[in-house]
């Protein structure tokens, strides 16, 4: 019964003994078994069947056919009444249970879960665009932010007396236009400047040996003094670190930037998320 069902289904799809004994990850022998009833395959097996014919497993137990099984003739007429138009069925889209008829609607997902065409493309698409308004809410960021601390680099500039040599008046301008781009391309997150600059700043964390000391009080001493020094050293070093990083990241991002808002708004799609 179940078998003359399996054989019937799987040579409808025009599948071989092999086709389906792979995709349900069995011999070839198996499914000749079942086919031939000598064994009955499994509940789970049945349920696996059933999605890959897209059928419900009372079609592959024969629980609704079972009537008409001595005739079939009724059975025939009732095929051509459901199916004005004779397609060949595929398989049913994982997402949207609906039924596969075209070889090229069907978009694999992994293993043997499908997706059909349009719910493939929806996917793409909805994933496309909640990157371009990641994409523009990061260059709007960035238009806001970016001229705050700019301003703020300018203000402390001017108040400060920046503009009374020729050397304070570069170091403000300068500082002024890096610290724009700097923030803009750290913000912008579609270049490499805020990456690389995080990454020489992690070089900056030093682990400091751990200490063996006497608990008396002048060992007591002896390491917190040591501790304090090592502590300090620890401290001077990731400073050293983080100051190299900002202002090779402050030089670099000067001539970064063009490239990263033109990337922003040509192809708002390509973002690398970094942060
Ligand atoms: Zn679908």
């Amino acid at each position: 019964m179940i078998g003359s069902n399996i054989k019937k289904l799987r040579v409808q799809q025009g599948m071989t003994q092999k086709n389906l004994a792979d995709k349900l990850f069995v011999s070839a022998q198996a499914v000749s078994r079942w086919e031939n009833n000598e064994v009955e395959p499994s509940v789970s097996t049945i349920l696996e069947l059933a999605k890959i014919f897209g059928v419900s497993t009372d079609e592959i137990m024969g629980i609704e056919s079972q009537k008409v099984d001595d005739d079939t003739e009724p059975l025939k007429e009732k095929e051509n009444t459901y199916h004005d138009i004779p397609r060949q069925f595929l398989a049913v889209c994982h997402n949207c249970n609906q039924p596969i008829y075209e070889s090229n609607e069907i978009v694999r997902k992994y293993d043997s879960v499908v997706w059909c065409k349009s719910c493939e493309t929806n996917r793409i698409t909805k994933e496309r665009n909640a990157r371009i308004d990641k994409s523009i809410k990061r260059r709007v960021k960035s238009f806001i932010i970016s001229p705050i601390l700019a301003g703020i680099w300018l203000w402390i500039a001017i108040s400060g007396g920046g503009f009374t040599d020729f050397e304070t008046v570069m170091l403000s301008i300068f500082g002024t236009i890096s610290i724009f781009t700097f923030t803009s391309c750290c913000l912008l997150a579609n270049n490499f400047i805020g990456e690389m600059t995080l990454t020489i700043m992690s070089w900056g964390f030093v682990k400091m040996p751990g200490l063996i000391f006497t608990l008396d009080l002048d060992g007591c001493l002896w390491f917190l003094t040591v501790k304090l020094g090592l502590f300090l050293l620890g401290m001077a070093i990731f400073l050293a670190f983080a100051l190299f990083a900002l202002i090779l990241g402050l030089i670099l991002s000067v001539f970064v930037y063009p490239f990263a808002i033109v990337k922003n708004y040509r192809r708002p799609d390509e973002i690398e998320d970094v942060f």
